[in-house]
């Protein structure tokens, strides 16, 4: 089964209304977005309109980077998905270890955002990794199983088939210090195999599973090679758009 390979650049805290709008002109005259891959963008949640309405007619998507699981409410500071989709999100970054390390997520609360997001249309990128202790200490396999385990519990099995996983190794995200595309590609299969016994072979063989972890211009050809590799979550990278545009026209 062919998978449609996608690129998603996530702009974390940076890029205000200006600095998008600059780099939305630039992205725009240097990719091209054909039918053999999906490019997409993950700002700050001010600007969202802003870039939607800068790359309509682009092809490139926009998501979010966070949600929250209720579709309105009493909670001060959080964004809906529904909301998101009325601003022009199509996707949403759920689970990244940021939020799970600095705002202490648990992987039962990032499932209600997998369930939220696909309430409301939006493709949900589930982050998983492990940290570098972790992988040391020969857990990695565990950890990754346990992490899908715990979000996927709760998610419905229709919701599922809309997922997208982001494989991103906490040590290689932001360090200049990638996985081996061969590392990379051993946990994508395992992702893959998970999903396939869990929800059935096609379901696994449908999966995208994109990688995430300081993809540069340099090293993204060797990534995107591997079988299991089906797209790359970008973070720094993506903050300069001749750089992101050269991952998102990478070679294969
Ligand atoms: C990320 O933030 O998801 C990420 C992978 O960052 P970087 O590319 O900078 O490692």
């Amino acid at each position: 089964m062919s998978r449609i390979p996608f690129i998603i650049g996530n702009w974390k805290m940076y890029k205000d209304a200006a600095e998008s709008v600059q780099f939305c002109e630039q992205l725009a005259g240097a990719i091209r977005v054909a039918g053999d891959r999906e490019v997409g963008v993950a700002p700050p949640y001010p600007v969202l309109p802003l870039v939607h309405q800068k790359l309509r007619n682009s092809r490139i998507r926009v998501g979010s980077q966070n949600l929250h699981p209720q579709k309105e409410g009493a909670f001060t500071g959080e964004v809906s998905a529904e909301m998101l989709v009325s601003v022009g999100c199509s996707f949403a970054i759920i689970g990244h270890s940021e939020r799970r390390q600095y705002f202490k997520e648990s992987d039962s609360f990032i499932g209600e955002k997998i369930q939220a997001a696909c309430r409301a249309d939006l493709d949900p990128v589930f982050c998983v990794g492990e940290t570098l202790q972790q992988r040391e200490a020969g857990q990695t396999e565990s950890v990754i199983k346990s992490q899908l385990e715990g979000a996927l519990g709760s998610v419905s099995h229709a919701s599922v088939q809309r997922i997208i996983v982001a494989y991103e190794p906490v040590w290689a995200i932001g360090t200049g210090k990638t996985a081996t595309p061969e590392t990379a590609q051993q946990v994508h299969a395992l992702v893959r195999a998970f999903f396939a016994s869990r929800y059935g072979t096609e379901s696994g063989e449908r999966l995208r599973i994109l990688y995430g972890g300081s993809v540069k211009p340099d090293n993204v050809d060797a990534l995107m090679a591997q079988r299991d590799i089906d797209g790359a979550l970008v973070g720094g990278a993506s903050l300069n758009a001749e750089h992101f545009a050269r991952i998102v026209n990478y070679n294969g």
